[in-house]
């Protein structure tokens, strides 16, 4: 046998290029764009002979569609796949999002042909079933906050507090009340919130919430009674409760009482419904308007603009003007209400009756989890907060005071001082293989942490979560601040220039 020749230059400059490219089996991918050239063709088909193109003027010419292979697209598309970081592959802890596992019961149930084969213009009698599911949904969601008038159509949180303001805003009108143009809207608020009232014509008015995390009755007086003595100009309020610090409203109840007499209606912002789930209902503090996001609270996959799902609860006095069409039950039959059949509805939001998907998968996971499952998981979701809350207070500046609800709210105040932000300890959590939490939210903080551990975290991830949070405070304090500013360097994409993508944002690929 003769020895094989060493590799030449070039040779071995390509295996060098595949070692940087695919280090450790982890492809640095590429556009398809940047892969094709120009004389292959991903399908080979040979013209007919004796056929003429009756395409016309439809004709297409090059649509510039990349020539690549069928083995090559394949390929990009599965490893652009295994850079998705989601639920299923780590601890996701962002705040305000409620990113728990999917239990897979429920994908299982809303796979069943008789649930994913049917279509919305069936005749009602051919899918009573899928309806009566829709209804009992709408019975636990009433059950649970004790708010009796449910529509389950808006498509996401954002949609439900569109639905629930404009039910507001119907309410107010059938009664004349054209003097209510004041939403109240606390600073810490979800940024839907204020954004929902403008939309359905409403001036802003902020309470301010900075000291104490929470809507006190003074500061929430000030802001009532600002331009008229009665709060006669008042049309209502949207707070989050608990509140986007992760903390609850402790002086709701005397705020509602204040507001109720100024005639306007409580919206609250129910996306954190999953502290309160089974330990209260929303209508006993004096709710008029809830939506609830399914895909938080009731474990559909969310993230990444899948959908979602946002029905609205709301109190007897509402329930005349909620969106349309709700399920109705006559006799042993289920319907759903025509259009205009109810007059005083604010009228229909969307096509056919919503994320049916996303229905059946909600009550899955209330009748899989019971009465007493469902408490449970606010329970846990609030003890593993306060677990990590308590096991970080040394090591990061915790804002306000006392235990906190579901969530656990830091800054950088302590990790600033030696110059390191925010932002350094988010691209530090990504170097040890951890999603960030969410950051700079709410606002009402200077570099906020906002840490949403979730019920089925169990205590190693807790732990593996803390430590390398201790970790990174303690090379801070010691003064080993250098290496957070450069910051992920193992991931793919390595530390951005922030503010030259803010100000010279590139929006479209453009080849070299
Ligand atoms: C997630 C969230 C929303 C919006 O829900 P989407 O489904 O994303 O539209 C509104 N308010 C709060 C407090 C939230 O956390």
């Amino acid at each position: 046998m003769t020895n094989p020749a060493p590799l030449n230059d070039n040779e071995l400059e390509s295996v060098m290029e595949i070692n940087d490219r695919t280090r450790g089996l982890n492809y640095d991918e590429n556009l398809l764009w940047e892969k094709e050239h120009n004389d292959t063709a991903g399908v080979d088909l040979v013209p007919i002979a004796g056929t003429k193109s009756r395409t016309g003027v439809a004709q297409r010419g090059n649509i510039g569609l990349p020539q690549v292979s069928e083995p090559e697209v394949v390929r990009h598309f599965v490893r652009l796949s295994t850079k998705n970081y989601s639920i299923d592959s780590g601890f996701f802890p962002l705040g305000s999002c409620t990113m728990k596992h999917n239990p897979r019961l429920n994908e299982k149930v809303a796979r069943l042909p008789g649930l994913s084969m049917i279509h919305p213009l069936q005749p009602e009698s051919t899918v009573q079933g899928a309806i009566k599911i829709m209804y009992e949904l709408q019975n636990w969601l009433a059950e649970l906050t004790n708010l009796p008038g449910i529509c389950l159509t808006p498509a996401a949180g954002a949609h439900g507090e569109l639905a629930g303001v404009m039910t507001i805003r119907r309410a107010h009108d059938a009664k004349g009340h054209t003097q209510k143009t004041i939403m109240l809207v606390p600073d810490s608020a979800h940024g839907t919130n204020p954004a929902t009232a403008k939309m359905c014509g409403y001036d802003i008015r902020v309470i301010p919430t900075k000291e104490t995390g929470r809507v006190t009755v003074e500061a929430f007086k000030e802001a009532l009674y600002a331009t008229d003595p009665k709060g006669d100009d008042i049309a209502g309020m949207m707070v989050t409760n608990p509140n986007t610090c992760g903390l609850f409203e402790t002086d709701i109840a005397d705020v509602v009482d204040l507001l109720h007499e100024a005639g306007g209606y409580f919206y609250c912002d129910g996306a954190n419904f999953n502290a309160l789930v089974g330990k209260i209902r929303p209508g006993d503090f004096g709710v008029d308007v809830m939506h609830i996001n399914l895909h938080k609270t009731f474990s559909t996959p969310h993230g990444g603009g899948g959908p979602g799902s946002g029905p609205i609860c709301v109190a007897e006095t509402l329930r005349p003007y909620i969106p349309t069409p709700i399920v109705v039950k006559e006799g042993d039959k289920y319907r759903f209400e025509r259009d205009g059949e109810r007059e005083t509805s604010c009228g229909r939001l969307k096509g056919y009756q919503g994320q049916f998907g996303m229905h059946v998968r909600a009550l899955s996971y209330m009748l899989s989890h019971g009465a007493d499952g469902l408490k449970q998981v606010s329970e846990d979701a609030v003890l593993n907060a306060n677990y990590i809350s308590a096991m970080l207070k040394d090591d990061y500046h915790a804002p306000f005071e006392g235990p906190c609800m579901h969530e656990a709210l830091f800054t950088e105040k302590y990790q600033a001082e030696k110059g390191v932000t925010t932002l350094d300890v988010a691209k530090a959590l990504i170097e040890y293989g951890m999603h960030p939490m969410t950051v700079y939210f709410p606002l009402v903080v200077n570099g906020a942490m906002l840490v949403e551990p979730t019920e089925t975290e169990g205590k190693d991830e807790l732990d593996r979560f803390i430590n390398v949070m201790k970790k990174i405070a303690y090379d801070v304090r010691s003064g080993d601040t250098e290496k957070f500013h450069d910051y992920p360097q193992a991931a793919p994409v390595k530390r951005l220039d922030e503010l030259k993508a803010a100000r010279e944002p590139k929006l479209r690929w453009q080849s070299v």
